[in-house]
């Protein structure tokens, strides 16, 4: 089997010990080529050569970093079928969702190039001086915001490629012009590697700095340790579980100089069926059973949790669901591993008092193989229970059956933080219920009404986001335009000569971007 290498910037190595190989979730043998642990002087290397592109990044002009972004793009879509059928191979998720995913990979990207050329991202601001001012003169004091340093990245399972080593994480933080040292998931090695000689050959072509980009691998979590305890980093973008994102978030802590760790985890993306939306009960049932066993339930924003209405209308629904889910097939989950700890949480969740199966689909024969699943409980053995709030990453959901309205914002007042809350009903529901939405903005990061959570629009508008658990950074959204802004800080020029201003702030504005001047956004 042939050996793979880290990519540290420009250079390769492959000095570690510990090697692995991807599994193929459908047969559970091995995939060609070995990866190995990348030692802590391979993690270094990386490091420092961030460290050292950081000040030329942050320099690169705007054309010439959206030139970057673009390039990646173009090389990735380069890579063709071979690409495409790795994925498959190591996450047994089909070519269509794989094509798909790389069409938003590159959108992304091409998106966030957009960005970088309008400009105004910088949030640049202007108070311009009033020297005669009494009783003390007013200085000039200007305003941007400049790229925080070298960012790790850990990319998920579940994403291959959109959340994963060109994903939104990287985008972003390459965009902000941070040098990006990225944590390969194992599960998807070889989709990795491709993807990562597809930056590097993109920011060669394009002139980037040397450690622009780096790129190690690692099964044990001394690698992603030692990356987060590394002093030169300055930022963390994680998406994964919680118990990941919560551990690196905890050592980021621990350092002499804690930095912040963008975190986006697991959640359970509550949805209201309020009583008139159930006039189509077997439509909605449809949709919701869809959105359920969608990508093997391998979605952040899987709907796991289902409020319904305790009355025949309620019924019909549930008996909709059931028949939907019975006839379906399930699937192959990404790895061996995920399909485990998918079993052990539905025994977890059957052990507790009044769960009560209400669905099970078929399960096909591959090795990773599970099956879609929905449970039921009433709304007082949920609300005493908080086992029965917690994700089960897969094709499972529970459905809660409430009484009445107090029901209903008592258990959401109760929630923790999710990415999702979805309100279904018809316009009177949704005045009626009025209390709900006021609830619901406290948390989680997106509400939708009348939709499916699964599927994340990249947006100005979009927040992928919300209160912990769900991330560890509220304020931010991992998702859409506004991703760019985690991995900047504002720094202050006062009473700076013309010449030695960053163009962003100089007089007359000779990027034509957006800018606050005496409190009036203006091109001016
Ligand atoms: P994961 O097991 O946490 O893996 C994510 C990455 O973090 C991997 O590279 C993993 O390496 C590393 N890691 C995990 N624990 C670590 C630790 N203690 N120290 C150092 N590194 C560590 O998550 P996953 O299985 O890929 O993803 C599934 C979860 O992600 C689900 O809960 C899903 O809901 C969530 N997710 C959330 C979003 C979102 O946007 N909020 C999106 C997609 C997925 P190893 O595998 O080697 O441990």
């Amino acid at each position: 089997m042939e050996t793979k290498v880290q990519y540290l910037g420009y250079t390769t190595s492959a000095l570690g010990s510990d090697s692995f190989t991807a599994i193929n979730p459908y047969d559970g043998q091995a995939i060609d080529g070995f990866f190995v642990d990348a030692t802590s002087e391979e993690i270094n290397q990386a490091v420092d050569l961030a460290e050292k592109a950081v000040k030329i990044c942050r320099k690169t002009a705007n054309e010439s970093r959206a030139a970057f972004l673009e390039a990646i793009a173009s090389e990735i879509e380069g890579l063709g079928d071979d690409l495409i059928n790795t994925g498959i191979l190591e996450t047994a998720l089909p070519q269509a969702r794989l094509q798909g995913e790389r069409g938003r990979t590159c959108g992304q990207l091409r998106f966030f190039a957009s960005i970088v050329k309008e400009g105004s991202w910088v949030d640049a601001r202007i108070d311009t001086a009033i020297p005669d001012r009494a009783p003390i003169p007013k200085p000039d004091i200007r305003q941007m915001s400049i790229s925080l340093g070298p960012v790790a990245v850990f990319g998920a399972s579940n994403f291959p490629l959109a959340l994963s080593v060109a994903g939104g994480d990287t985008a972003s933080a390459l965009a902000a012009g941070c040098p990006v040292i990225f944590k390969a998931h194992p599960a998807h090695p070889n989709t990795s590697d491709l993807v990562a000689r597809a930056i590097i050959k993109a920011a060669q072509k394009t002139g980037m700095a040397d450690g622009v980009f780096s790129m190690v691998h690692g099964r044990a979590n001394r690698v992603g340790e030692e990356l987060v305890r590394n002093s030169a980093v300055k930022a963390v973008g994680f998406t994964g579980s919680f118990r990941g994102g919560k551990a690196l978030f905890d050592l980021a802590n621990q350092r002499e100089e804690p930095i912040p760790v963008y975190a986006e985890m697991g959640s359970t993306n509550p949805v209201f069926i309020l009583p008139g939306a159930l006039k189509d009960a077997q439509g909605l049932a449809t949709g919701m059973a869809g959105s359920i066993s969608l990508g093997v339930g391998q979605f952040c924003t899987n709907p796991g949790l289902l409020f319904i209405p305790k009355n025949e209308d309620g019924k019909a629904f549930i008996n909709a669901i059931t028949e939907s889910v019975t006839t379906g097939e399930g699937g192959t989950m990404l790895t061996p591993g995920i399909k485990v700890a998918y079993d052990n949480s539905k025994a977890s969740l059957e052990e507790q008092s009044g769960v009560k199966s209400l669905a099970k689909s078929k399960k096909p024969a591959s090795t990773a193989g599970v099956e879609a699943q929905v449970y039921q409980v009433t709304a007082s053995e949920f609300s005493n229970n908080p086992i029965l709030a917690k994700e089960v990453f897969g094709p499972s959901s529970v459905i809660v059956n409430y009484n009445d309205k107090e029901d209903i914002l008592t258990i959401a007042r109760n929630l923790k933080g999710h990415l999702t809350a979805t309100v279904h009903g018809t316009h009177e529901d949704l005045k009626d219920y009025s209390e709900l939405f006021d609830i619901l903005e406290n948390k989680v990061g997106r509400i939708l009404i009348n939709g499916l959570p699964t599927g994340v629009e990249v947006c100005h508008s979009m927040v992928h986001g919300g209160p912990f658990p769900v991330t560890t950074a509220s304020q931010t959204t991992s998702v859409g335009g506004n991703a760019i802004k985690r991995f900047v800080r504002p720094v202050s020029y006062q009473n700076f000569p013309a010449d030695l201003l960053p163009d962003q702030l100089k007089d007359g504005n000779p990027l034509k971007i957006m800018r606050l001047i005496d409190g009036e956004l203006t091109r001016g």
